[in-house]
């Protein structure tokens, strides 16, 4: 019995995927290795945690989060209505930035049919987007930016440039989105200058997270970040706008000196066919100014819903 409870712990703790189970009254038993590789969090800090304090924060893909707002599949579980759950969700790593994962929650059930308690296993989709971002080659190119290591300007105006070749090409357009993080200053001069470049890094690494593969992500300047958005209809520009403010509202810093909320403000457009990458960077500048002026945190974009 030792000998199968030994393959037992071996075998879950080198899945590749990250693994918990969580026990009939919601308590977490149980924490794999991966799972710490994946989250930053250890067994030690997690196991005897309810999974309903949120520890890791789920949010679905549109930003909202599953706990609080009644969307937990555990429910449906629970109440034998299904077996198994899959589906993309946002979970918080350690450090506090987003990572996006593919997880599938089973039911565990006893003999009896009795409800038993929920396997959680989860994968990273990190990699991939890495890749497909292009990320190593802007490395090598030395277009990237050290500090959050997301492409540079240089490397932000280039991927422009080859877009609006391609939009006038095929015909797609693409949006555009310019973010500032809002009172940084403030920031620096509350927390000090190094917990001002962690705020940069962990905002830079939720905003690119909260994007799909095909999307990128720059750090324009100082605090400033830009996304070009692929395949998006004009009604999107201010979901997906809301979905990366969320995002990164929901993830506060932990600092020495307690939490550091961060929101952003977000400007969003566009490429037309007259633009040029100038014009189109100013308009979601512009656009990214109103909402500062209309009280921060917030999506502007010039998108009119004509109903
Ligand atoms: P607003 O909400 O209007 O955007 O206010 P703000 O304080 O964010 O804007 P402001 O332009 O006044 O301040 C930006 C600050 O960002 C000033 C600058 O010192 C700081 N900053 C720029 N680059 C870096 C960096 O790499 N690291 C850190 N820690 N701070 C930086
Ligand atoms: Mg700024
Ligand atoms: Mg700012």
């Amino acid at each position: 019995m030792q000998m199968f409870d030994d393959l037992n712990k071996m075998l879950m703790d080198n899945l590749y995927e990250g693994l918990f189970v969580v026990g009939p009254h919601g308590e977490i038993v149980y924490w794999n290795r991966t799972a710490e590789k994946i989250t930053g969090f250890s067994p030690g800090e997690v196991v005897g945690a309810l999974c309903e304090e949120n520890l890791l924060m789920h949010m679905d893909p549109n930003g909202t989060t599953m706990c609080a707002g009644g969307s937990c599949p555990l429910n449906a579980l629970r109440s034998a209505e299904s077996d198994i759950w899959q589906g993309e969700l946002f979970i918080r790593h350690k450090k506090g930035h987003r990572l996006p994962v593919s997880t599938k929650i089973i039911a565990l059930r006893n003999a009896e049919g009795e409800f038993a308690g929920t396997a959680h296993l989860f994968t990273d989709n990190r990699q991939m987007r890495e890749a497909v971002q292009g990320i190593r080659e802007a490395q090598e190119m030395a277009l990237h930016d050290p500090l959050t290591g997301l492409g540079n300007r240089g490397y932000g105006e280039i991927n422009l440039e080859r877009c609006l070749v391609e939009m006038e090409r095929y015909g797609f357009s693409f949006g555009v989105f310019f973010m500032d993080v809002d009172h940084f200053k403030e920031i620096n001069d509350t927390y000090g200058h190094d917990v001002g470049d962690v705020v940069l890094q962990t905002v830079g690494r939720t905003i690119a997270n909260s994007l799909r593969a095909s999307d990128m992500v720059f750090r324009w300047g100082g605090e400033e970040f830009l996304a070009i958005i692929l395949q998006l209809a004009p009604d999107q520009l201010e979901v997906v706008g809301n979905k990366i403010r969320l995002l990164v509202e929901q993830s506060p810093i932990l600092t020495e000196a307690g939490p550091c909320r961060v929101t952003i403000s977000l400007g969003a457009t566009l490429a037309r066919s007259d633009d040029t990458v100038e014009s189109l960077v100013n308009r979601a500048d512009m656009l990214m100014y109103e909402s500062k002026l209309h009280g921060r945190n917030q999506v502007t974009s010039d998108f009119t819903n004509p109903a």
